[in-house]
């Protein structure tokens, strides 16, 4: 293997003269360091950085590898995907199977449609359900995250006015976008009472992992379901990152509530890139060729992606799995609040499944992403930094905004959790300092 530079700084500082902003994507500069974590080499639950030191990653490929990097299954099923001469803009058999093999485990899923990323399948779903609706509008919630699409590039400012969030975005666009609490049932009931009938769709991520993890209060889903089922608008649960966190058929198994339409990609390829719109079958009928709506790709649905996401639903649905998941889950999030209490750091370690959030300054639950953006950014920055100089790589520590999301594999055996834990021990006491 080629051998490479050692120097990160020296690295980003050469980088900065061939790449936009020195990166490849805008998210990969980690505020506390000014400059990418490099990373040389994932291994399960570990990461390299260029000097070959290693680290416990509770990134985990911004939660793409759920099953842990470089997974036997998934390499094997690469290589077969290299065997058939790594082909592109084809359709196989392979298509076939993991389609069907989603069909069984998600509740929504009646038929499949496989894209490239998370914005192609948000951007897609949202024009099926335009279409279908013969309406423009859309609600969507306050710091949901859906790609990169301009419909989505959309927040509110202090005054409450929808405006662009990304330059290059034409504000009248901002007309089709209505923007609601997250868990504000009285809210929502408002927008719908009002706007129902212009409202093609309505679209959350389900658990709100962006802003760290904020679940949906009890009975908010099913308000969001028989609202948008009265008002003829297509439900969308964005299960990009939700998906085969805490339940193999995603938040929809997890709380009972099936929208009309999803999302899924990450870990539904454990680092290959892919991603599914999935749905009732007479709203999937309406994307080309059997209907009028446009999708399509020369890498939608890549072989070699295919055949790494057949690998590892089929690891996912092994027996045990996710009462497994759950059970470390569960001890982890327990033992870590522990530590910050009797450090006496105030904060909350609010998690579900394999994904979580750390909010800082906090004793009480978060439910809003208020609340979430309120969180004490400098003791968080303290935090994440004294635990990468201890060996542990949290990636959601944002300057301003919520907390992000930090997440585990299940190559995080319950002995890497502990030691885990006995780093954020170490790093919870250094703040007191
Ligand atoms: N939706 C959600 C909920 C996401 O978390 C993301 C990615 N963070 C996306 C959509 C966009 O996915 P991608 O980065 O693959 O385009």
């Amino acid at each position: 293997m080629m051998s490479g530079p050692t120097d990160a700084a020296a690295l980003f500082d050469s980088a900065h003269g061939v790449l936009a902003g020195g990166v490849s994507a805008a998210a990969r500069i980690p505020p506390y360091l000014e400059r990418p974590f490099y990373q040389t080499r994932g291994t399960g639950p570990y990461i390299e950085d260029l000097t070959g030191r290693r680290f416990i990653d509770f990134n985990m490929s911004n939660g793409a590898a759920l099953l842990g990097h470089d997974h036997p299954a998934v390499r094997e099923a690469v290589t077969v995907g290299l065997a058939l001469g790594i082909i592109a803009g084809a359709e196989t058999a392979y298509h076939e199977r993991l389609a069907r093999t989603l069909t069984e485990i998600i509740p929504a899923a009646e038929r499949v449609r496989f894209a490239t990323n998370g914005s192609d399948v948000t951007m897609i779903a949202v024009r099926l359900a335009r279409h279908a609706t013969g309406r423009t509008r859309i609600v969507k919630f306050d710091g949901h995250y859906h790609g990169l699409t301009e419909l989505f590039l959309f927040r509110r400012d202090e005054s409450g006015a929808v405006v662009p969030s990304s330059g290059g975005v034409p504000p009248a666009w901002g007309d089709d976008v209505l923007i609601c609490h997250w868990n504000d049932a009285a809210a929502f009931e408002a927008i719908m009472a009002r706007h129902g009938d212009e409202i093609a769709a309505v679209i959350c991520e389900p658990v709100h992992y962006n802003a760290g993890c904020i679940p949906p209060a009890p009975g908010f889903l099913a308000l969001l379901r028989e609202r948008t089922r009265e008002c003829g608008s297509v439900l969308i649960f964005d299960e990009v990152l939700s998906g085969f966190r805490m339940a193999l058929g995603g938040v929809q198994e997890w709380s009972g509530v099936t929208p009309d339409l999803c999302t899924l990609a990450k870990a539904l390829s454990n680092g290959m890139p892919l991603a599914a719109v999935a749905g009732r079958a007479d709203l999937m009928a309406g994307f080309s060729p059997s209907g009028p709506v446009a999708h399509s790709g020369t890498y939608s649905g890549h072989p070699l992606s295919i055949l790494a996401g057949q690998a590892t639903l089929d690891a996912l649905r092994a027996p045990g799995v996710y009462d497994a998941l759950n059970a470390l889950a569960t001890d982890f999030y327990r033992d870590l609040q522990a530590i910050f209490d009797r450090h006496g750091v105030p904060v909350v370690v609010q998690g579900l499944g394999a994904r979580f959030g750390l909010y800082f300054g906090r004793r009480a639950p978060v439910t809003t992403y208020a609340d979430a953006v309120a969180h004490n950014h400098g003791l968080h920055r303290r935090f994440v930094v004294a635990c990468l100089e201890r060996g542990l790589y949290l990636p959601a520590y944002t300057k301003q905004g919520p907390p992000g999301h930090n997440g585990f594999s299940l190559a995080h055996t319950p002995a890497v959790m502990a030691d885990a834990l006995a780093i954020m021990d170490g790093a919870a006491g250094s703040l007191r300092a």
